[in-house]
């Protein structure tokens, strides 16, 4: 039998955990083959809860779960992983300066790429949800210098998602006639969805849209500020579709993306389309042998390139930001 991967998440009572750990150990972060252990890390108020979210993944019975541990210390819970979410985070509050935000995390993300430094898995891949996710991703990576810098990632797989739908809903056609979409840059209200070289049953996405106003008006923003509307109509932030875009971006790392589409993730640059190099910007990639890979060759026109700027200009100063208050 298949030896057991070690999954840990963090922040594993919260709602995004809730919603993620269910399909963890019913297969679907892995594959329908592939026994897990999960290994769930919360803060010591959380722990007794995620006891409880625990509790429930036992009364699933679900096959391929082989175990579950519990920790409030960051070196035991990354202690030989191969999979690590870390949703966890430091919520933004009420008039809370980006500069405090990125400091309050960084004393979360610090120790635990120590944490995945010292005792991960030498297969390690790291998945960062938590918000400001790229660049959270970025000051855990700083801490792992053993580690491969390309195993660190940042979640932009929902905005994928959330443009995807959007532009299916527009077109009237459904979401598997969609292929090569492309979140660019940082996972915030600044990201551009790019559909010029999304190609619709053959033919190019913005071409097959055919509307300016709606492309800038409409869409972009849509798929941006969408978090905040699904907060708006629900009274709660979205915990399903961000669980669900986490299974599908590890899933793809894991197994490969599918011949002839690519996806979008939040990986390091290696200075591809004036991204600079280091900074975890999301690009469209594929992934193959386990590794993702930046697509190559795209032509990107003054409308893109603008908006792949700003949004990539708002990560270097993120970067800026946490270098000076020493957390990279
Ligand atoms: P959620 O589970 O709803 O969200 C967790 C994180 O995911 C937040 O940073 C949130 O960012 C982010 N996120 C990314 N994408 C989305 C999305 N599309 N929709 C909503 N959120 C998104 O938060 P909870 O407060 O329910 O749970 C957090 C848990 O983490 C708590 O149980 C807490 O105890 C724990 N925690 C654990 C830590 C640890 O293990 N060391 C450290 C810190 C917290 P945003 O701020 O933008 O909402």
């Amino acid at each position: 039998a298949q030896a057991p991967v070690n999954v840990t998440v963090t922040g594993a009572a919260g709602q995004i955990g809730y919603a993620l750990l269910f399909r963890i150990a019913s297969g679907q972060l892995l594959g329908a083959d592939t026994p897990v252990k999960l290994r769930l890390l919360e803060i010591p108020p959380a722990v007794k809860a995620a006891e409880g979210t625990a509790m429930e993944l036992d009364d699933c019975a679900f096959p391929l779960l082989q175990g579950i541990d519990i920790f409030d210390d960051a070196r035991q819970a990354f202690d030989g992983t191969n999979v690590a979410l870390l949703v966890g985070a430091r919520p933004r509050s009420k008039g809370m300066e980006r500069g405090d935000l990125l400091e309050a995390n960084g004393g979360i993300f610090k120790p635990q790429g120590e944490a995945i430094n010292a005792g991960a898995a030498d297969d390690i891949r790291v998945l960062v949800v938590g918000n400001p996710a790229n660049t959270n991703a970025l000051i855990a990576q700083a801490h792992a210098p053993d580690v491969p810098a390309e195993r660190f990632t940042a979640m932009t797989r929902l905005d994928h998602n959330r443009a995807l739908t959007q532009l299916a809903q527009k077109l009237g056609v459904s979401i598997t006639d969609i292929k090569k979409l492309t979140i660019w840059g940082n996972h915030s209200a600044t990201q551009y969805p790019d559909i010029f070289h999304a190609e619709v049953n053959g033919t190019s996405g913005a071409a097959a849209v055919n509307d300016d106003a709606w492309l800038r008006d409409d869409f972009i923003p849509t798929v941006a500020k969408r978090g905040a509307a699904i907060i708006e109509a629900r009274g709660a932030s979205s915990a399903a579709s961000a669980a669900n875009a986490a299974i599908d971006h590890v899933y793809d790392w894991v197994n490969g993306t599918p011949e002839g589409d690519w996806t979008s993730a939040a990986i390091p640059s290696d200075g591809s389309y004036g991204v600079p190099e280091g900074l975890i910007s999301s690009f469209p990639v594929v992934s193959r042998n386990g590794s993702w890979e930046i697509v190559q060759g795209l032509e990107i026109d003054a409308f893109s390139r603008k908006r792949i700027d700003a949004s990539v200009q708002e990560l270097s100063e993120e970067r800026d930001t946490v270098r000076k208050l020493g957390l990279i």
